[in-house]
C-alpha cells in the first residue's frame, strides 16, 4: 500500500505555527517580519511563484514587498539595490527570484545578499554552513523535502538515498541534508549511466530532474519512499518527475504533484523569513 504524503496539510500546519509566532513577536516588538522580493522581467512562472509567496506571507502576518525590475536592469543596478536592502533595518529577508536574465551573474547576486537576510539559503556561506554541519539558513525546497521525509517516521540513518538531479538549489543541498541525517547518498544526473541501477537500490528516492514522469514503477525498490520535486507541464496540466500511477502500490510513501513539495517549499520560506527576523532582532531561537 502506498501512503500519499499530503504536502498541503503539512505545509498548512507549518504556516499556522509560523503565523502564531509572528503575531506574538509582532505584538512584543511592534515590528512584523518584512520580506522583500526582487522580481526581474515578465516570466509567467516566476510571477506566479512570487504571487504565491506574497499570499503566504500575508496570511502569516509577514509583510512582503515586491520590487519589479525591467529585464535590462544592469548587474551594478541590481547589486546596488541589494546593498540598499542589506542596510535597511526594516528588511529582514531578501529574495531574488530566479532565474535571472543571462547578462546577470547569478553567483555574484547571491553572494551580495547579506547572509543573515538570505531567506532562500543560497548564499555561499549558508551553503557552506550546511556542508559543515553549522547553523545557517537551509534552502527552502530541500528543507521542505526533509520535513516531509521525517513526517513519515522512516528512519534515514544508514538507509540508501538516491537524489536524481544535482542543481545548486535542489539536488545538491538535498543530498547534503540526507547525508547529515546519516543516509548513504548517491547523486544521479543526466550523465549517470544506467540510472535504474541506482534508483532500484534506493530506500529513499528524491526525483528532481525536471523530466515529466521519468521515474517509472520498474525503476524503484518495493517499499521505497519517493519524493517527487519535479514540476512539468504536460497536456496543460502539471505533472512531476514520477509516473505517479505507476508507483502506486509499489512505493511505501509518495508525494503528489501538485500538492506535495511545492506547498512545503513556501512553508519553509516562511520559516526561514521568521528565523532571519528573529536572528536580526536578537530573539533567541527555540
Ligand atoms: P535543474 O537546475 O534543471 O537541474 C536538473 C537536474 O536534473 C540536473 O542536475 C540534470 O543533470 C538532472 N537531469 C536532467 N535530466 C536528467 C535525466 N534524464 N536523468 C538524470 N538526471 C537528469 O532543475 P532544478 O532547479 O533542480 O529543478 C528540478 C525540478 O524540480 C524542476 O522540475 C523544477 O521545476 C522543480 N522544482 C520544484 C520546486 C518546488 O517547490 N516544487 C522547487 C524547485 C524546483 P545535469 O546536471 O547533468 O544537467
Amino acid at each position: 500500500m502506498t501512503t500519499i504524503i499530503d504536502g498541503k496539510a503539512l505545509a498548512k500546519a507549518i504556516r499556522e505555527d509560523v503565523k502564531k509566532e509572528v503575531l506574538e513577536l509582532t505584538e512584543k516588538t511592534g515590528v512584523s517580519p518584512h520580506l522583500v522580493v526582487i522580481l526581474i522581467g515578465d516570466d509567467p512562472a516566476s510571477h506566479s511563484y512570487v504571487k504565491a509567496k506574497e499570499r503566504a506571507c500575508k496570511n502569516a502576518g509577514i509583510r512582503s514587498t515586491k520590487l519589479l525590475r525591467e529585464p535590462n536592469i544592469s548587474q551594478s543596478q541590481l547589486l546596488d539595490l541589494i546593498g540598499t536592502l542589506n542596510r535597511d533595518d526594516d528588511v529582514h529577508g531578501i529574495l531574488v527570484q530566479l532565474p535571472l536574465p543571462k547578462h546577470i551573474d547569478e553567483n555574484q547576486v547571491l553572494l551580495t545578499i547579506k547572509k543573515e537576510k538570505d531567506v532562500d539559503g543560497f548564499h555561499p556561506l549558508n551553503i557552506a554552513a550546511l556542508h559543515m554541519n553549522e547553523d545557517g539558513i537551509l534552502p527552502a525546497t530541500p528543507k521542505g523535502i526533509l520535513t516531509m521525509l521525517k513526517s513519515t517516521n522512516t528512519p534515514l540513518k544508514g538507509k540508501k538515498a538516491v537524489v536524481v538531479g544535482r542543481s545548486n538549489i535542489v539536488g545538491k543541498p538535498t543530498a547534503a541534508l540526507l547525508l547529515k541525517e546519516h543516509a548513504t547518498v548517491t547523486i544521479a544526473h543526466s550523465r549517470t549511466e544506467d540510472l535504474s541501477y541506482h534508483t532500484r537500490d534506493a530506500d529513499i528516492l528524491v526525483a528532481a530532474a525536471g523530466r515529466a514522469k521519468m521515474i517509472t514503477g520498474d525503476m524503484i525498490k518495493e517499499g521505497a519512499v519517493v519524493i517527487d520535486v519535479g514540476v512539468n507541464r504536460m497536456d496543460d496540466r502539471l505533472v512531476g518527475d514520477v509516473d505517479f500511477d505507476d508507483l502506486l502500490g509499489k512505493a511505501s510513501f509518495l508525494t503528489p504533484v501538485p500538492g506535495g513539495v511545492g506547498p512545503m517549499t513556501i512553508a519553509s520560506l516562511l520559516e526561514n523569513t521568521l528565523a532571519c527576523y528573529k536572528n536580526l532582532k536578537g530573539i533567541a531561537r527555540d
